[in-house]
């Protein structure tokens, strides 16, 4: 019989977030059943506590002392449930690892997520910012997303158009930031859907393959990350640090006349995408390194943790840098991962 978990007091969360930020928090329950979800709720709500939800912490920013309760979410299960000629619709937990749950649905023959392997973290924290990769975002193989109120206790039901899914952006950031947990999600994979190889990474890494599928494209992306991106088990880190800058196209001509070389995206409705990572360069940012934290040499869009690095140390560092490009560029840079 499962014993239903209670939350424990004063936890160390350092191995629990990606950066290793030194954080002990008032209480944590990992939630392994979401039927256990109103009792925790319910011991929260006793206490005044202050509920926050993680996955596997792989974009947050967490402080030395954390107050309230801490959901962690580790629930299980991936189900098909509806195949059709034209989709498959797949229900997962929240708990569920991203990364096994691509290279399951891989093995399956449900395609579609291969560009967005090797992502870490949870199932349930992917719509949070509508991760993305080489090309892919989640937005367009989301159905529905479920969950609850962690004020009220209420279930909800959201299909993606309510899901305001954005560039790493979503209602999960703005309107309902800090007051929903994600308990499981319903994915709707096309069943004809051909591989996506438009991505400038991508097209040189499959120069040899005559005609990409799916596999090519998944092993193609597992072995770009590997060689490109700092593993955070070796050095610390919680991947991008800021968004790339979406800016209007007259502030972009303006800011082209004097940089002509900066690297650009123009976007379907007229705005202009810059590099967060080419500002940071140019500022002189890529492998700066002080006390406890710095930048990545290689990626400078990547600040790491050298072991003795804090919240404080690491957000007073990221404000450095978004004066000095807002200085000299007029660009505001915006931090992906989430501060709690
Ligand atoms: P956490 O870090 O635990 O939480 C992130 C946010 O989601 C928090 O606000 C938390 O409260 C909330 N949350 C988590 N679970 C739930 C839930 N069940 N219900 C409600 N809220 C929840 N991101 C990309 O988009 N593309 C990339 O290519 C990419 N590459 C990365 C590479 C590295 C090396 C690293 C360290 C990070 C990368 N990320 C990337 C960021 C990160 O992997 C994703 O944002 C991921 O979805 C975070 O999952 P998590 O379970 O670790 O979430
Ligand atoms: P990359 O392929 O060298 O590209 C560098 C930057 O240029 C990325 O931020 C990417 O934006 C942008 N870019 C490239 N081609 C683009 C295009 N055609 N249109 C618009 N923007 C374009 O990046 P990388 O650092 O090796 O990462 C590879 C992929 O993994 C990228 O998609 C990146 O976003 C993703 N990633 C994300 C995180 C994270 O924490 N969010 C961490 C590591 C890697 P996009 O970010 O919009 O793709």
């Amino acid at each position: 019989m499962r014993v239903n978990p209670l939350p424990r007091a004063d936890v160390d969360l350092r191995g629990s977030n990606s950066l290793r930020l030194p954080c002990r928090v008032e209480w944590c329950a990992d939630v392994e059943d979401a039927a256990d979800l109103p009792e925790l709720l319910a011991f929260g709500r006793e206490r005044a506590l202050e509920l926050h939800v993680l996955g596997s912490g792989s974009n947050v920013i967490l402080p030395e002392r954390l107050h309230g309760l801490v959901l962690r979410m580790r629930n299980r299960g991936i189900e098909l449930l509806e195949e059709t000629p034209s989709r498959r619709v797949i229900r997962v937990a929240a708990g569920e690892a991203w990364h096994p749950f691509v290279l399951h649905c891989h093995a399956q023959g449900w395609f579609g997520f291969e560009n967005l392997a090797l992502i870490p973290g949870t199932v349930g924290a992917a719509p949070i910012q509508n991760i993305g990769a080489y090309g892919v975002e989640l937005d367009r193989f989301v159905l529905e997303v479920h969950g609850l109120e962690l004020r009220t206790g209420r279930t909800q039901v959201l299909d993606a158009a309510a899901c305001a899914f954005a560039y790493r952006d979503s209602i999960f950031k703005r309107a309902l930031a800090g007051d929903f947990l994600i308990t499981e999600v319903l994915f709707a994979l096309p069943a004809r859907l051909p591989p996506f190889t438009g991505y400038a990474a991508l097209v040189t890494e499959l120069a040899g393959c005559k005609t990409p599928d799916h596999a090519d494209v998944l092993t193609a992306v597992i072995t770009l990350r590997r060689r490109r991106l700092p593993d955070p088990g070796v050095l610390p880190n919680a991947g991008s640090f800021f968004k790339n800058p979406v800016i209007e196209a007259d502030a972009f001509e303006r800011l082209h006349c004097s940089e002509p070389g900066i690297a650009h995206w123009r976007q379907g409705d007229g705005r202009v995408k810059l590099a967060a990572a080419w500002l940071l360069e140019r500022c002189g940012w890529k492998g700066y390194r002080e006390v406890g934290v710095g930048v990545h040499e290689a990626q400078a869009l990547v600040l790491v943790n050298h072991g003795e690095g804090t919240a404080h140390a690491l957000l007073d560092l990221a404000a450095r840098i978004a004066s000095s490009v807002q200085n000299r560029f007029g660009v505001m840079l915006e931090i992906e991962p989430v501060v709690f």
